[in-house]
């Protein structure tokens, strides 16, 4: 027998109606009736009502007249069903309370930093007190519904033939696209290991080992800016198949996201899930990770615009429009220019067709009528144009469609929208270096046959990376890899690397993409991200049980904090900045 509880405050029903029991819980409120204490306990399943008599229980009173909120409590009592004109449908156990006979202080509370059932309290403040914050109801339901979700995810995992295998967090720099974070070597003065970014050259390994299929919930570390969909640190469901097609890849994600749907009770998303390539996404989204819940849909004129009379038209590598269902005003349109500009844009070209279809524009008096046509504008609406290379026009189009689906309410929130971009580049060039850089990484394969233009047409290799996206979040990447070591070392040269610095970088991995290494590939997918979506959150923060804020630290420790010289001598390091 447990001497704490032999119940969980929720579940109490009036079957039970007429049996004694002890319960343990929180004091979430303390009423005084004249004469009569209610307190309603709260445990990881909900709350019933505690009634204390002071005629029936004289000691039990006395101890009720102490409580407040958050005392932890143990009561003894008997189950008794309300009268009628008392019970309460807003809660499970609303038809039913315990008459208490002994009531007991197991530990006291200060008055808390927040109150538990307050709104909108400040993010930091939460994050002082998060084990506070997680004693509210969202939070719990967060927590469960993640572990739930990872339950599911293991359960499809472990029945689609994958073993879990750890692979280490103290590494060699993985390139995932973003900064390591680095970890002194006591051992070895100087020395570094890198956090992992991912497990993505063990999981090759294990490929040429012949695990065959592995996966992980794998935690990942990078120093990247922190947004509301990324924390320094988060977990991946990371998985590798050998000898797989695409198509096999894919059919493993599409299950995992529909086990995971309906261990939740969910109307699962229908298979399969649609594809897009990149170019057409960039075409009609300005993005590879499109919120297609919306139309919004841009569409190309550089054929139409060439020779117009309007300059900026003609002299732009690349004219793409969208028409918003609106009649802008001026204002609007100035802050819309505004934002584009923020994105990069030199302006904002524009039509407004009103109403009663009249055109309102600084540049229709340029237009031909070819070009007016083109643009297909109904009345009541306006075109915005992006003019410029084609990566700007994409850029700005992209954010402004993204930025008018809300604004206009366009977005459809009661659809699931999963879809697969597929048929990315292998190489774009960098934005600062201008130097051809990977997509995804360095690991993945090139459409098959497009080997020998790696290094003579970077510009025009395919690869086999898809993403995963749900509502306009990217969910993961995975890409069928590199299995041969030759093609392996023209990508490396393909993004300027010499031989021997390839070798010193990823010697180990060519050495093993010559020992028989089987075509292989795998993917991804953020499970915070995933889990967010899931819960309905849009930012992971509320689903991550101990982040950090958006500026990188952790209100709760205190972390990250300044290291005693000793210490960091003991490391052979010496730093230049002093920590405020
Ligand atoms: N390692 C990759 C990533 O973290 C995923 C993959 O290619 O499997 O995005």
């Amino acid at each position: 027998m447990n001497p704490w509880r032999d119940g969980y405050c929720g579940e109490i029903s009036s079957s039970q109606a007429g049996t004694e029991l002890t319960l343990s819980g929180w004091a979430a409120r303390r009423r005084d009736h004249g004469g009569l204490i209610f307190i309603d306990l709260r445990d990881h399943t909900g709350y019933v009502q505690l009634v204390v008599n002071p005629e029936h229980a004289p000691d039990a009173a006395r101890v009720a007249h102490e409580v407040r909120s958050e005392f932890v409590l143990r009561a003894r009592g008997e189950v008794v069903r309300r009268a009628p004109d008392a019970v309460n449908p807003n809660i499970a156990t609303g038809d039913v309370e315990v008459q208490v006979e002994s009531l007991e202080i197991l530990s006291h509370s200060e008055p808390l930093p927040f109150q538990l059932d307050e709104e909108n309290v400040d993010e930091v403040l939460r994050l002082r007190y998060r084990y506070l914050d997680l004693r509210r109801e969202p939070m719990q339901r967060s927590l469960r519904l993640s572990a739930t979700v990872v339950a599911a995810i293991r359960r499809s995992m472990e029945e689609q033939g994958f073993i879990d295998i750890w692979t280490p967090s103290l590494t060699l720099g993985t390139p995932e696209g973003a900064r390591d974070f680095l970890v002194p070597v006591r051992l070895q003065p100087g020395r570094f290991f890198a956090l992992a970014q991912s497990p993505q050259v063990f999981k090759q390994l294990f490929m040429i080992s012949g695990l065959d299929r592995y996966y992980q919930i794998a935690t990942c570390w990078r120093d990247e800016d922190l947004r509301a969909d990324r924390q320094f640190e988060f977990r991946q469901l990371d998985l590798e198949l050998a000898f797989p097609t695409r198509e096999e890849v894919i059919d493993v994600l599409e299950t995992v996201v529909v086990a995971s749907f309906e261990a939740l009770g969910r109307t699962p998303p229908s298979r399969p899930f649609p594809r897009v390539a990149y170019a057409e996404t960039m075409l009609r989204y300005g993005s590879d990770k499109p919120d297609v819940r919306f139309g919004l849909e841009i569409a190309d004129a550089t054929e139409v615009t060439r020779g117009s009379e309007f300059g900026v038209f003609a002299n732009a590598e690349c004219v793409r429009f969208l028409v918003a269902p609106r009649p802008f005003s001026r204002a609007e349109l100035g802050r819309l220019e505004e934002f584009a500009r923020e994105w990069g844009a030199k302006g904002l070209a524009y039509l407004v067709v009103d109403d009663s279809g009249e055109v309102r524009s600084p540049i229709a008096k340029f237009l031909s009528e070819r070009e007016l046509e083109a643009f297909a504008a109904a009345p009541g609406s306006t075109v915005l144009f992006g003019a410029d290379a084609p990566a700007m026009v994409e850029r700005v189009l992209g954010a402004l469609r993204s930025h008018l689906g809300g604004e206009l309410e366009l977005v459809d929130e009661s659809q699931d929208a999963f879809l697969w971009v597929v048929d990315f580049p292998l190489f774009l060039p960098h934005e600062e270096t201008g130097l051809w850089t990977f997509v995804h990484h360095p690991f993945t394969g090139p459409i098959d046959g497009q080997e020998d233009l790696i290094e003579s047409e970077p510009g025009n290799v395919l690869s086999q990376h898809y993403d995963l996206i749900w509502n306009g979040w990217e969910l993961g990447s995975g890409s069928i890899r590199i299995h041969r070591q030759e093609v392996q070392e023209r990508v490396f040269r393909a993004m300027g690397m010499t031989d021997e610095e390839a070798h010193e970088k990823f010697g180990y991995l060519l050495d093993a993409l010559r020992m028989g290494a089987p075509p292989h590939g795998g993917f991804a997918l953020g499970l915070d991200r995933f889990v967010a979506l899931l819960a309905g959150e849009s930012n992971i923060r509320e689903v991550v049980a101990f982040p950090k804020t958006a500026s990188g630290s952790d209100p709760l420790t205190g972390a990250p904090t300044a290291i005693p010289d000793g210490v960091l001598k003991e490391l052979g390091i010496a730093t230049r900045t002093n920590p405020s």
